[in-house]
C-alpha cells in the first residue's frame, strides 16, 4: 500500500524562531496524523524545526541539495550535510528552482541521485506551465522529465521517491487545476513510473498534487484514485490549514 503524504514546502518564510513556533503548532494540532506529514524548511531552519517536532510523528525535509558530495560549491549543502541533520526528505526539481535558478531535467538527476546515494528520500517536482498546457505539451513534457529525472535509478531506490505533480500556472497563483485535470496527469505519471520499473514499483509510489492546494479544496483533490497526498505552499505556513487538508488526507 502505497503512503499518502502531506508536505508543506515553507519556501523561504519563516525564520529560525519563526520555524520553531510554527512546526511546534503542527505538532500540537496533528499529534495522530493518519497520512505522513512533512515539513521542509529552509536550510537555517533546520535545527529548530528538528528540536520542534522531536518526539511527533512529523517529518523533516530540505528545499534543495547540491549533487557532490563535497568541495568547493560556495554557497551550498551537501545529502550528508542535510542526513547529518536529521533531514529525511528533500524537495527536488521544483518549478521556482527550475524557473530562477537554471535548474535542468540533467540537474534534477544529478541531485536526486546524489540524495539518494546518501539515505535521503526524494519529492521530485514536474510539471507543464500554462504555455505548454495550452501548446498540448503537458504529456510530452511529463514524460521527459520523469524520464530524466529517473535515469540511473535503480528499482529498489525509485521507491524512495516521491513525485510531485506541480502545474506551475496553479503554483501560488491561487488557480488550482481541477481535480479532472489533476488526477489525468497524476494517472498518466503512475504509467511512466510502470513503463520505466513496473506496475508494482508503479502501484507503491507516491504521487502528490501541488498547486495552490489549500483547506477548501484540498478534499476533492485527495479523493481523486491517483492522488496521494500533497505538496502545500502557502497553505502549509497555517497551522489551522494545514492541519485541515493533513485531515482531508486521512
Ligand atoms: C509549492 O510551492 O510547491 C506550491 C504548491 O505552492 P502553493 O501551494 O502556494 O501553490
Amino acid at each position: 500500500m502505497r503512503k499518502t503524504i502531506i508536505a508543506g514546502n515553507w519556501k523561504m518564510n519563516m525564520t529560525p524562531s519563526q520555524a520553531s513556533v510554527l512546526a511546534s503548532e503542527i505538532v500540537a494540532k496533528n499529534s495522530d496524523p493518519k497520512c505522513e506529514v512533512v515539513i521542509c524548511v529552509p536550510f537555517v531552519d533546520i535545527f529548530e524545526a528538528k528540536k520542534a517536532i522531536e518526539g511527533s510523528k512529523i517529518h523533516l525535509g530540505a528545499q534543495n541539495v547540491h549533487f557532490a558530495e563535497k568541495g568547493a560549491y560556495t554557497g551550498e549543502i551537501s545529502a550528508s550535510m542535510l542526513l547529518e541533520c536529521g533531514v529525511e526528505y528533500v524537495i527536488i526539481g521544483h518549478s521556482e528552482r527550475r524557473q530562477y535558478f537554471a535548474e535542468t531535467d540533467e540537474t534534477v538527476n544529478k541531485r536526486l541521485t546524489a540524495a539518494l546515494a546518501a539515505g535521503l528520500k526524494v519529492i521530485l517536482c514536474v510539471g507543464e506551465t500554462e504555455a505548454q498546457r495550452d501548446a498540448g505539451e503537458t504529456f510530452s513534457l511529463i514524460e521527459k522529465q520523469i524520464k530524466a529525472a529517473y535515469a540511473g535509478v535503480s528499482a529498489e531506490k525509485a521507491l524512495d521517491i516521491v513525485i510531485a505533480y506541480e502545474p506551475v500556472w496553479a503554483i501560488g497563483t491561487g488557480r488550482t487545476a481541477t481535480s479532472e485535470q489533476a488526477e489525468e496527469v497524476c494517472a498518466f505519471i503512475r504509467g511512466e513510473v510502470a513503463k520505466l520499473y513496473d506496475a508494482n514499483i508503479a502501484s507503491e509510489t507516491t504521487i502528490q498534487y501541488g498547486g495552490s492546494m489549500n483547506a477548501k479544496n484540498a478534499a476533492e483533490l485527495l479523493a481523486m484514485e491517483n492522488i496521494d497526498g500533497g505538496l502545500i505552499g502557502g497553505a502549509s505556513l497555517k497551522s489551522d490549514d494545514f492541519t485541515v487538508i493533513i485531515n482531508a488526507a486521512e
